[in-house]
């Protein structure tokens, strides 16, 4: 069997103002900030990872996908919420404590009471407040005991989703993803231990042992996930990746959780690609059966090491491309752009939509950019290099002296600003992680550095290790 598991979805619904998107941030808190980086473009997030313990769960907030005022878009709203719904491990329906039972509540347990999902309802707001007043009229919406919970306070919270995850988590644990994050030595170098480092970082660079970043990882077989929201042309790229090469290996899922893998060879490289649309063979083509589904999309991220973000030259850059881009941006996976249906397009029309694609889409700007046509298999070649490149880039080994080397290079052409009286003090550098390359820079008083000198970094480290196509994170470590 060739597929892996994906991680338990988690689906808060309720009607407007019972603190959906409170509870979202408490339960995803971890990752807001980064994503706030983004504001603009991913203006409100609706997914999300949280964790109990050490697992991990996504969290999808339904509100976001309520009616907005087109109707078009209010159908594929009202569909991906049903869809959130039957997707999900399960469904934490929110009431408020406060405002009492309403008939929207009923309504929406109604529809509860129909799935099969499984639903916790959560009575919201209840801080101070007695539990058994709080949770009395719920009762009645016939979805058994309700939670008394703070999502604002966080009382309850936490207990709420182990009960919730308890029967999933026991099934079949999640894969952790745990592998490729490789053990931080956060023990202190001493100055003698740093010089010996510099010196290590010279003979390395005489020797001319600096091995090209594509060649420096072995193991991480390359796990492609092609996403993109409904109609960009997912599966037209898909079966002209597949339709012209060998499909090594095509197995069905085990359960609703796992993710199908498909194995194919190209130009002599192997793929793993995870399937979002549950593609079946069909004659001479691959079909998806189940079209465009944002669960299954976020899974499929979750899945793989490098994305490939479709976009439509022919439409606009809408806010559903914007979530899908933040999703990946928050998942830390590299990523290639395509930007599809090339074809037929003229030559003044391509220059403006390259630019404006371009403006639109800078806070993507690690990632390589490419207009393709799936149709007519214009410019796939070229992706896939860029596939490839973003792959050995979020594998890349950065050692110690090279990293160390390079910092201090840095901070010789351009020091990071005072503060107060402390000037902050980068002494090393290690590599703590993998997908996306994790830099740890360790020092005094660093605290004090400014994003814009993290930035500066960043752009010296991205280009000395010819980084292109993942995110790169850096952090720093002050000594006590
Ligand atoms: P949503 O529309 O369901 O996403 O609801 P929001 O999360 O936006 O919350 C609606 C309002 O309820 C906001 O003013 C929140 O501050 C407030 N709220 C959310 N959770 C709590 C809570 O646990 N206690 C109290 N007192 N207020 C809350
Ligand atoms: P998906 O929903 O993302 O899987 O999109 P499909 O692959 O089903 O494609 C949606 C529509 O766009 C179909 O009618 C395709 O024939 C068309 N399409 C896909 N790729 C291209 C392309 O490169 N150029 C043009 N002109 N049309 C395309």
């Amino acid at each position: 069997m060739n597929s892996v598991s994906f991680k338990p979805v988690v689906s808060l619904v309720g009607r407007p103002n019972v603190g959906k998107s409170t509870l979202f941030n408490r339960l995803t808190r971890s990752r807001a900030a980064l994503v706030a980086d983004f504001a603009g473009l991913t203006r409100d997030r609706h997914y999300g990872e949280g964790r109990v313990g050490d697992i991990p769960f996504l969290v999808v907030d339904t509100g976001g996908f309520e009616p907005v005022a087109k109707s078009g878009i209010l159908m594929e709203m009202a569909r991906q919420t049903s869809l959130a719904i039957s997707e999900s491990d399960v469904v934490i329906f929110l009431v408020d404590a406060r405002a009492g039972v309403n008939a929207h509540d009923h309504e929406i347990a109604r529809l509860l009471r129909k799935t099969r999902a499984h639903v916790f309802l959560a009575v919201n707001k209840a801080e101070g407040m007695n539990r058994g007043v709080a949770t009395a009229e719920f009762h009645e919406l016939g979805l058994g005991e309700p939670y008394a919970i703070s999502s604002a306070h966080g009382d309850g919270v936490v207990d709420l989703i182990e009960t919730a995850l308890a029967d999933v988590l026991k099934k079949s644990a999640p894969s952790l993803e745990s592998v490729d994050e490789e053990q931080v030595d956060d023990e202190e170098l001493s100055d003698e231990q740093i010089a010996q480092v510099l010196a290590a970082a010279e003979t390395e660079r005489e020797e001319g042992v600096e091995v090209p970043v594509e060649e420096t990882f072995t193991d991480h077989r390359l796990k492609l996930a092609i996403v993109g929201r409904p109609n960009v042309g997912k599966s037209t790229l898909i079966n002209t990746l597949l339709g012209e090469e060998r499909v090594i290996a095509f197995d069905m899922p085990g359960t609703t959780r796992d993710a199908i893998e498909i194995d194919f060879e190209r130009n002599g490289r192997l793929y793993t690609l995870i399937d979002t649309a549950g593609l079946r063979k069909r004659g001479k083509v691959f079909e998806s059966i189940e079209k465009f589904s944002v669960i299954k999309t976020l899974q499929a991220i979750e899945a793989s090491n490098v994305v490939v973000l479709m976009l439509d030259a022919q439409s606009e850059i809408s806010e559903q491309d914007a979530h899908i881009a933040g999703f990946v941006l928050e998942t830390g996976r590299a990523l290639v752009v395509a930007i599809n249906k090339w074809d037929g397009l003229d030559r003044d029309k391509r220059d403006w939509i390259e630019r404006e694609f371009e403006r639109k889409l800078r806070f993507l700007s690690f990632a390589k950019m490419h207009t393709i046509s799936a149709l007519k298999g214009a410019g796939i070649t070229q992706l896939m290099r860029s596939v490839h490149e973003a792959h050995a880039a979020a594998f890349a080994k950065l050692s110690t002296p090279r990293l160390t080397r390079e910092l201090h290079a840095a901070v010789e052409q351009q020091q990071p600003p005072r503060k107060g009286i402390f000037r902050p003090k980068m002494r090393y550098a290690h590599q703590g992680g993998q997908n996306p390359p994790l830099i740890v820079i360790h020092g005094n008083a660093l605290d004090a550095i400014p994003e814009s000198y993290r930035r500066y970094l960043e752009s010296r480290m991205r280009s000395a290790f010819k980084l292109q196509g993942t995110p790169l994170r850096i952090e720093f470590k002050s000594s006590k």
